[in-house]
């Protein structure tokens, strides 16, 4: 039998946009992205032949009060929303709307970042009944099709679900191995792609999409470390940006990848793909620094990639090496050097209070900022999620207490290093962003670059708005 499917992505938190995305399940001031997972779900479903409507409340900026509307509109069986550990509680009305509109409907929520804690999860939510924990892909399509056929929830893999008073988890699913069975996602379902932009509102229309997923790297603080890696080929997603482009005009795409550059024949095949089309369609993306040399980083700039954004986590090899990055500074310094040189926007994130984090570690990342000067640079804390070895490393050996997951955002710290203290790891935070910010060498490196790449000029303008906004009115809260 079909299901009538709800798909929700709920409103934005005090009026602050949310991404719900996998590993990026946080609030982000200056960026509204399109909910693809949900997009991708809703394909899914519908292949399954289910009957699907979605709504993006955080994309379109609306209340509660709409979803309740669509509720009664819509009469779904089943609503299926995504949730965020720092917006948890808001999230939750989601659930709450539905159910009060209709106690009979089933409601399940996805979220990746709490997904070692599922009893916790719907102990605290009342109105969810079963939590997605994983691999949505596959799970999502498996609850449904149990749902409709009545079947046991006990063999569907990667949930949790209320049982008689009591709360059941189920195992591990089986990871989708060949990405490319994915439909193209549901794009059809947003009415256009008008609200969606990342960083800075310039160059709409805009999406994300993953062109892979996962990463088989250890970094001992990454929620998604040691994922296996599923990817698409060159021509499923020429597909979907050939569709975006004839659909909305695409003129811009974020490679929303953890390590978009994991397997270089690939991303040759992707390049050589879009040049032979030539989709008029600049791109972005990330990767890890040791998989991207001057070669490969060119064959990406004539294919359309404008920028990429490395995770460096910090200026010291000391550092590194403590939570098994895997990457010398050395590397991290000739990759950052090598994109600017192909005339790429090079964006570096880095953490402080990683194990072993001291004053020196936080003048030798300060070193490597002055040093490389990337066009723009994310400093954040080090937060100790649940799953990932650095929440064992601080939570299961020194028996210290641990914080409540609402409260685990990387604009501030929420434990110490042996040598600096919570407070220490915020000033170094902010001291950082006011090197950089305040660095004349800064600003006229990314002058030159504006003279060398005039069309970047509004969203130049528009990137130094935003940043001037979020140091100076809001002390880089829910933003980077
Ligand atoms: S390389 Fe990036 S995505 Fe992969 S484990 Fe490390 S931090 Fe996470």
């Amino acid at each position: 039998m079909a299901l009538k499917v709800l798909l929700i992505n709920p409103p934005r938190f005090e009026g602050i946009p949310v991404i719900r995305e996998e590993r990026c399940e946080i609030t982000e001031r200056y960026s509204v992205l399109e909910p693809y997972s949900l997009l991708q779900t809703a394909a899914l479903l519908r292949q399954a032949g289910h009957q699907v409507s979605l709504l993006d409340l955080n994309g379109r900026d609306q209340s509660y009060g709409d979803l309740e509307s669509e509720v009664r509109r819509f009469r779904p069986d089943a609503a299926v929303y995504r949730f965020t550990p720092t917006t948890f509680d808001w999230d939750q009305k989601a659930a709450s709307t539905v159910k009060e509109v209709d106690k009979s409907i089933t409601t399940a929520g996805i979220c990746w970042t709490l997904h070692t804690m599922p009893r916790q999860v719907l102990t605290e939510a009342p109105d969810l009944d079963i939590y997605i924990r994983q691999d949505y892909e596959v799970v999502a399509p498996a609850l449904i099709d149990a749902l409709s056929s009545g079947s046991s929830l006990d063999g569907v893999a990667g949930i949790a679900f209320r049982a008689n008073d009591d709360i059941r988890t189920t195992g591990k699913p089986v990871p989708l191995k060949d990405y490319d069975l994915m439909p193209i996602p549901a794009f059809d379902l947003l009415p256009d792609l008008k609200p969606y932009y990342v960083t800075a509102p310039a160059g709409r229309p805009f999406t994300i999409l993953y062109t892979s997923k996962g990463c088989p790297y250890k970094c001992s603080f990454c929620t998604v470390a040691g994922t296996p890696w599923k990817m698409r080929t060159a021509p499923h997603i020429l597909e979907e940006l050939r569709y975006l482009k004839e659909r909305f005009g695409l003129r811009t795409a974020s490679f929303f990848d953890e390590t978009f550059t994991f397997n270089r024949k690939r991303v040759e095949d992707i390049c050589r793909s879009l040049i032979e089309e030539d989709l008029k369609v600049k791109w972005y993306c990330n990767t890890r620094a040791h998989l991207a040399d001057k070669e490969l980083l060119a064959l990406m700039r004539k294919a359309g990639c404008r920028g990429i954004s490395f995770g460096i986590e910090s200026g010291s090899q000391r550092i590194l090496d403590s939570v098994e990055k895997h990457v010398t500074v050395e590397q991290a310094k000739e990759a950052v050097l090598a994109a600017k040189a192909v005339r790429l926007k090079v964006l570096c994130s880095f953490i402080f209070g990683l194990p072993g984090e001291d004053w020196d570690s936080v003048q030798e990342t300060l070193g490597f900022v002055r040093e490389t000067l990337p066009t723009s640079a994310q400093f954040n804390v080090a937060v100790p999620y649940p799953g990932t070895r650095l929440h064992e490393q601080i939570y299961g050996v020194t028996g210290l207490e641990e914080p409540d997951f609402r409260k685990m955002y990387q604009h501030a710290s929420v434990v110490g290093t042996e040598k600096m203290t919570p407070e220490d790891l915020d000033k170094a935070r902010k001291m950082a962003y006011k090197a950089l910010y305040t660095s004349g060498r800064w600003w006229l490196s990314n002058v030159k670059h504006l003279l060398r790449e005039p069309s970047d000029l509004y969203l130049a303008t528009r990137y130094a708005m935003k940043i001037t906004n979020n140091y100076v009115f809001h002390g880089m809260r829910d933003a980077h």
